[in-house]
């Protein structure tokens, strides 16, 4: 399996060349077509195997496919810690890096001011921390109504840190219809509640 078997638009396939990346990982070749197809995701993969394409590469195509004129708040990354948030956003913006897509980030500890500019002037991905997150959005300096895919990278570690109720209220400002993914390194019973309460029909990776 190539790459290029995922029907992947052209500016992603030059980024993966770009990358040097010889074919996809097991946790790419199995997830990207179910998220291609819209399907809700519970995928089990530790950091390392790749599972940040496995996500970044189909939600960037959703958003080249819609083909927005101007950017619109489309799809959410929720990371536990700021170093795994800077990380996704380097990578969304390296498989981007030939697109129009525009990638933000929002994490605690610093001022909120650089974020709410740049989200004010339009980001079509938003990663972001679970606090800072619940900061902007009480102080309604951005708006999840548009989101249509969500995802939980490192679920585990964001319950083992305590941000059960923050994911609760986040999920409230969610629109209903909207694709979910859920990437944990493991699947204890917490996990399994929280998609219970979060996904829809789920299909299951574990890799
Ligand atoms: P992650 O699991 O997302 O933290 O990715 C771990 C590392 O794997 C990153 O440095 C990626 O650049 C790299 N990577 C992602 N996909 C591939 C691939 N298909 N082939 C080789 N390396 C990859």
């Amino acid at each position: 399996m190539t790459f290029s078997s995922f029907a992947l638009d052209s500016t992603l396939l030059q980024a993966i060349t770009e990358s040097a990346y010889d074919e996809p990982t097991e946790i790419q070749k199995q997830s990207i077509p179910l998220i291609l197809a819209k399907h809700d995701l519970m995928a089990r993969a530790q950091t390392g195997t790749g599972k940040t394409a496995a996500f970044a590469l189909p939600i960037i195509q959703k958003i080249l496919l819609a083909q927005p004129c101007k950017p619109m708040l489309r799809a959410l990354v929720l990371a536990p810690t700021r170093e795994l948030a800077q990380q996704v956003h380097q990578s969304f913006c390296h498989y981007g890096q030939f697109t129009s897509v525009v990638t933000g980030i929002a994490y605690g500890g610093v001022s909120t001011k650089k974020q709410i500019i740049e989200l004010k002037t339009g980001v079509d991905i938003l990663i972001a921390t679970p606090g800072r997150l619940l900061d902007l959005l009480r102080t309604e300096s951005v708006s999840l109504a548009s989101i249509d895919t969500l995802v939980f990278d490192e679920a585990d570690r964001m319950l083992d840190m305590g941000f059960k109720d923050e994911i609760d209220q986040i999920t409230q400002c969610l629109p209903k219809d909207k694709q979910t993914l859920l990437f944990s390194a493991t699947f204890a019973d917490d996990i399994y509640k929280m998609s219970k309460k979060i996904l829809v029909n789920p299909k299951m990776v574990e890799i």
